[in-house]
């Protein structure tokens, strides 16, 4: 068969060939993996010295287009991901405007991706009060499932579900095949405690750190747990920040319930004290906790039961994250950029995890949970989305380094010891050496027919 392209002498990271081996690309898939392939190729490079990953799926980000593209948009967003070795994400429903609530939306928010993306995407409906008969044509159109959020999305377009449009848009999604995830956190709870604190005057860092205790996240985790038993849904948990909320996923997942969840990067390797010495460009929902909570996200990662990291990558102008009062600026960290780099180098580098543990977690059991063709897997007859790293050395992060269209982020300053070389989706190169190759031609992902894998 004639390669289009062969890279040689990478470690080749989750093939199952330990060692340096070759990757052969034919017709945008992998065509061969093993040592020393024989040519000829249209295109070779050299990759001796650098690990060679599944490209990263993110599976939460936020691009706010059509609508607030000011705030980001899918040029800028996949720019960022494809520096950041991602080669495919899956795109939130709110934050754009309109929120893909309904199957026009969804159109609206295919034509700027399919005229923008560097990378592949696929989208993500929303669940809202009043909109569980859109989810049909929602999930005609593709989606991968339905996001829902528990508590105020900070949107108004986009508001919160009580647990009857939950339970009711969970027995559809299941009727349809398809996960509801959910933003878990009480309202009651989150509410009543910003309300009292901002009544007394109380609008400092630590105010709004108070007032999303881990209570809040614990008790909607156990609700949209027993709603999806109750429904027969799969449920995925987005942004789990504390041990004991991966503990209850794991609990329910282990009495038989198809429930998965992810982190973050931000609750990682961040805690309040960030928070509190950054101010708001570290501010999210939930909020950065405790350093014993990184550990505890740390070690679920390395036994296994919390089985996904995505970056919740939620960008927003600079002005909206400057005010005084905590409560009233932007929630949201920007992050999609450097979510691959942060777990090189805080997980295997720092914590000596397993680099098939990081692809594992950013890609492959991504693509099978939400049933993305082709991604996921470096092996012959996936696509050829990879990514090149090269490991050691120490890079301290700079704003000048970031593709967001505001490049702000909590991680500024941070030394990180590993390095993106080079991003290839569908063997073309996307990203080399510190460059965007354009032009876009990202691609609408949608999950194949058959049924979820449970996690
Ligand atoms: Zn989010």
């Amino acid at each position: 068969m004639s390669l289009d392209l062969v890279i040689r002498g990478a470690v080749v990271v989750g093939s199952g060939t330990p060692g340096q081996v070759d990757v052969g690309v034919a017709d945008g898939l992998i065509a061969s993996v093993g040592p020393e392939l024989a040519g000829p190729a249209a295109e070779e490079l050299d990759a001796a010295g650098l690990h060679l990953l599944p490209g990263v799926v993110d599976a939460h980000v936020h691009f706010n287009e059509p609508g607030r593209a000011d705030w980001e948009g899918f040029d800028t967003g996949t720019r960022a991901l494809a520096a950041g070795g991602a080669t495919a994400a899956i795109e939130m429903p709110l934050n754009a405007h309109p929120p893909t609530v309904t199957g026009a939306a969804f159109d609206e928010k295919r034509r700027c991706l399919e005229r923008g993306a560097f990378v592949d995407m696929a989208l993500w409906g929303g669940l809202v009060p009043g909109g569980i008969e859109a989810l049909d044509e929602l999930a005609a159109r593709g989606v991968v499932g339905f996001k829902a959020f528990m508590c105020s999305s900070g949107i108004d377009d986009f508001p919160s579900v009580d647990d009857l449009t939950l339970y009711e848009g969970m027995c559809r999604a299941a009727s349809l095949g398809l996960p509801v995830a959910v933003h878990a956190e009480s309202e009651a709870i989150t509410a009543g405690l910003a309300a009292r604190a901002r009544a007394a005057g109380r609008t400092a860092m630590r105010d709004f750190l108070a007032s999303r205790p881990a209570v809040a996240e614990l008790q909607a985790i156990s609700r949209a747990i027993a709603l999806a038993q109750e429904s027969g849904c799969s449920l995925h948990v987005v942004h789990v920040s504390t041990g004991r909320g991966v503990a209850l996923v794991a609990e329910a997942r282990a009495r038989g319930i198809d429930v998965s969840c992810e982190t973050c990067p931000h609750y990682l390797v961040l805690t309040d004290q960030d928070a509190e010495l950054l101010g708001n460009v570290a501010k999210c929902a939930p909020p950065l906790r405790p350093g014993e909570e990184n550990e505890s996200l740390w070690s679920a990662l390395a036994d296994g039961t919390l089985p996904m990291v995505a970056s919740d990558h939620s960008p927003a102008p600079w002005a909206m994250k400057s005010a005084e009062d905590a409560f009233a600026a932007w929630g949201g960290i920007s992050g999609c950029q450097t979510m691959l780099q942060l777990l090189l180098t805080e997980g295997c580098g720092a914590r000596g995890l397993a680099l098939e543990l990081i692809a594992e977690v950013t890609s492959g059991y991504v693509a099978r949970r939400f049933r993305l063709p082709g991604k996921g897997r470096l092996e012959p007859g996936a696509d050829a989305d990879l990514v090149l790293a090269k490991l050691g050395g120490s890079d301290e992060l700079s704003a000048a380094d970031l593709q967001y269209r505001h490049p702000h982020s909590p991680f500024v300053g941070r030394t990180l010891s590993a390095r993106v070389v080079r991003t290839l989706v569908r063997g073309r190169t996307v990203f080399a050496d510190g460059r965007i190759v354009g032009p876009p031609s990202g691609r609408l992902l949608t999950p194949n027919a058959t049924r979820m894998e449970s996690p």
